[in-house]
């Protein structure tokens, strides 16, 4: 097989060159075309040819597979190419750039074991035979006509290309501006190569083209079909691909921002509208200079959306026994309220779809409407976030502000998710009945879509403005005063009562809750900290004034505090609390014992009365001086308790005869009526036979006992009408170790509220009219 190269003295009749063959690839003549080569013996041809003359046959294979092709593998018909340049690229790939020169035919090929070489006949690319020039001319039309619908598949074909074909009048020309710049089958091209007589090479050329346009058609409408059933996924390929584009344009950390962004969008598994909404800003982002006021907003919005947790819910396995372990942790007592608590959680774990059930924890502040509502979130394995609701006048406050306001931020509701981390969090909107509106909108209609169930599958809030699903959030709201809860929301609660405190019960919750949690806080071992017994009963007693525990519960937290400090700066290694410390560590005494009269006294009467800080012992006191008649009311009382006097003054004048009055008191004698602690606001009705005893007791000289409590509205008849919070007003009695308490007829029903200890403790009198609550008072 060796054979020395001629070199490049070719003559027509034959010459021997190195040669490649080509896989799926034709040349032509004159046509600049480039290529990689891979395998070994095609590199080995082309470096030798580049050592020689340049010159290069490049002949076709039958078939690409074919790795090592002999002579019988090859097409008959190849190019001789001259190489225009040489790229070396790793893995011992060469990129090669070559012209077609002339056509020729394969005579032999030498395999030389490293590379190949032909020897190659000359053969003329075109046959000079002359042409039918109107059959030309209809030849070249259609080729012309046919390109251009090729070209409309190709967007991107240089306009100068489609205007040179469109414009030719050379058939040859023609004919290869065609060729060379359309992608047709190789198999095509080497019959193209191979047919030299002209006519036939546009015809075939036609024929190619017209097929080759038909599969694009086709392909197009299957794409169109395609596209338009595009699953998600695909749609997430073709966005990443548009973003990788636009990360280009863009330089790497914009493009990054904004590809960040639309990832994380895309992950979050929105619904087609949401997800469409978020892209559009995203997609507003790459196009604004990124210090812009308006990026730094979109930037903002998307930050916060995203931030939102959706669809991510907690789970866990509610078990009642595992609540009721729970609540009785967290919690003294409450025995009432825990049965109902259950019997909602239990609900909730039957039917974990069930809508509209929402609780109201209703009483005074400081009685665990908070920290209960905390345990049923452990309860049910919610995440808990709280929502105060306390002078909420703007609905923007619920809703947000539209994104576009200077500062702009999403509501409450929304910052409470977020701050949950979860879409089923147990959200605890606090003091409902504190919401107020005015002209800034009425939050509580904003509140109302919140809370109702049929609505909050999709709740707006004008910030983020695309829909939260808070359905499956647990809401739970507290609220001081039921009364003042507007009407619509009210009735969408099942409103809990939760009871004041007896002072037993403080007591209870001191030692057992209030203590051990406060020296836990401030890092106290409950050896290095005692308070006696005794020095809690203190705190309770004289210290406070409060139906819950808030104020109880930072008095211990003030005794934490300074025994933390004695010990950190080695003062004491533990300290003891007793009863005479208390007045050392907390300062002078805020209240006195208690203001009942101790004493049987005339003029001087225990009223109960119902305030903001649960109920109260409310002594009345009547001062009776000679006069002209005059009724002096003092003691901040409102225009009811006014009103109770003036009733009061005109029984007592009807039954002045019965209890030794003298009749004409109301002209002789002047009537100082009075209720000590005059800063504490008072009103209401209940106080009528009060202060009827202790005026018939000023006038009349008869004392009034000092251990009977009584509560009751009056008729100018001397009816004693039924009144409120029995069980409040009960319970101050109790404290004050009252024995009777005088209570309406009408109210008896009521006493299966009151707590037991206060049942046994208390002898009740139910009153009908005056006579019995002046008979079981005044003593005879
Ligand atoms: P509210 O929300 O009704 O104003 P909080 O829930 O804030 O009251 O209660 C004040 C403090 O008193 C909390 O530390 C709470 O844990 C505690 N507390 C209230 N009631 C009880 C109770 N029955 N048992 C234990 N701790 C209680």
């Amino acid at each position: 097989m060796e054979q020395t190269i001629k070199s490049d003295k070719s003559t027509e009749s034959g010459n021997v060159m190195y040669a490649v063959a080509m896989r799926g690839l034709v040349a032509f003549p004159k046509m600049v075309m480039h290529f990689d080569v891979a395998r070994d013996k095609s590199v080995a041809s082309i470096e030798k040819a580049l050592k020689n003359d340049g010159k290069l046959f490049l002949v076709t294979q039958h078939e690409t597979y074919v790795d090592t092709p002999k002579a019988s593998d090859l097409y008959k018909v190849g190019v001789v190419a001259e190489i225009k340049q040489v790229l070396k690229l790793p893995d011992n790939i060469m990129k090669v750039l070559v012209e077609g020169v002339y056509k020729a035919n394969l005579v032999r090929l030498i395999d030389d074991g490293d590379a190949l070489r032909a020897e190659v006949k000359r053969t003329p690319t075109y046959s000079r035979a002359k042409y039918d020039m109107v059959e030309a001319e209809a030849l070249m039309r259609s080729v012309k006509d046919v390109f251009e619908r090729y070209s409309s598949y190709f967007p991107r074909m240089p306009k100068e290309l489609l205007v040179s074909v469109m414009t030719q009048d050379d058939p040859i020309k023609l004919f290869e501006a065609v060729t060379f710049n359309c992608n047709l089958n190789y198999r095509d091209k080497q019959t193209l190569l191979e047919e030299s007589n002209i006519i036939n090479k546009l015809s075939v050329l036609f024929a190619c083209l017209t097929s080759e346009v038909e599969i694009l058609g086709l392909e197009n409408l299957i794409n169109e079909q395609t596209k338009n059933s595009i699953d998600k996924g695909q749609k997430e390929y073709y966005l990443r691909e548009q973003l990788r584009v636009i990360q280009e344009q863009l330089g790497e950390d914009e493009g990054d921002e904004a590809f960040n962004y639309i990832s994380d969008i895309m992950a979050l598994k929105l619904d087609d509208k949401s997800q469409d909404k978020l892209l559009k800003e995203a997609d507003k982002l790459t196009k604004l200079p990124p210090s812009s006021q308006e990026a730094f907003v979109i930037k903002n919005y998307l930050d916060t959306v995203l931030d939102l947790p959706w669809g991510k819910y907690t789970k866990a396995k509610m078990s009642i026994e595992k609540a009721e372990n729970i609540l009785n942790k967290d919690h003294y007592g409450l025995k009432k309220v825990k049965e109902r608590i259950l019997e909602f959680l239990a609900v909730h774990m039957l039917n974990p779809e069930i809508k509209g059930q929402i609780i109201c924890l209703a009483g005074p502040p400081g009685i665990g409407k908070t920290s209960i509502a905390k345990s049923i979130a452990k309860a049910m394995g919610r995440k808990y976030a709280r929502v105060s609701l306390g002078g909420v006048r703007d609905e923007a406050d619920i809703r947000g502000h539209r994104k576009t306001y200077v500062g702009a931020m999403p509501g409450r509701v929304i910052t409470a998710l977020q701050q949950a981390g979860s879409a089923n969090p147990l959200i605890l909107f606090d003091e409902i009945d504190k919401l107020c509106s005015d002209i800034k909108g009425d939050p509580s209609s904003a509140m109302l879509e919140v809370l109702d169930s049929e609505q909050n599958n999709a709740f707006r809030d004008h910030f983020i403005e695309i829909p939260f699903d808070l359905s499956k959030a647990v809401f739970i709201t507290t609220a001081n005063d039921v009364s003042a809860i507007p009407g619509p929301l009210l009735d969408r609660m099942e409103v809990i009562e939760l009871p004041s405190y007896t002072a037993e019960e403080k007591f209870h919750i001191a030692k057992e809750h209030l203590i051990p949690k406060q020296l836990k806080e401030h890092g106290l071992k409950a050896s290095q900290l005692k308070i006696d017994d005794k020095a809690i009963h203190k705190i309770i007693q004289l210290y406070t004034k409060e139906a819950g525990v808030r104020t109880l519960e930072r008095y211990i937290a003030s005794l934490c505090r300074k025994t933390a400090k004695k010990i950190a700066s080695g003062e004491a290694k533990r300290v003891t609390i007793k009863e005479k410390d208390v007045h050392t560590y907390l300062g002078v005494e805020k209240y006195s014992p208690d203001l009942s009269s101790k004493q049987d006294q005339v003029g001087v009467v225990n009223g109960l009365a119902w305030t903001s800080v649960g109920g109260v012992l409310m002594p009345i006191e009547v001062m009776v001086l000679d006069g002209s008649g005059k009724i002096e009311v003092t003691g901040s009382l409102g225009d009811v308790m006014k009103e109770s006097a003036k009733i009061a003054v005109s029984y007592v004048r009807s039954v002045a005869d019965k209890y030794g009055i003298d009749p004409n008191f109301h002209k002789e004698k002047d009537i100082h009526i009075h209720a000590p602690e005059g800063a504490v606001p008072k009103d209401g009705p209940s106080a009528g036979v009060t202060m009827t005893t202790a005026l018939v007791s000023a006038l009349s000289g008869k004392a009034v006992r000092a251990d009977i409590a009584m509560t009751g509205e009056i008729t100018l008849h001397g009816k004693v009408l039924a009144i409120g919070g029995l069980r409040e007003k009960t319970m101050a009695a109790y404290k004050s170790e009252i024995k009777t308490v005088i209570i309406p007829s009408a109210n008896k029903p009521d006493l299966e509220e009151v707590d037991d200890v206060v049942k046994d403790a208390i002898e009740f009198v139910y009153a009908e009219d005056l006579s019995t609550v002046l008979d079981t008072a005044l003593i005879k």
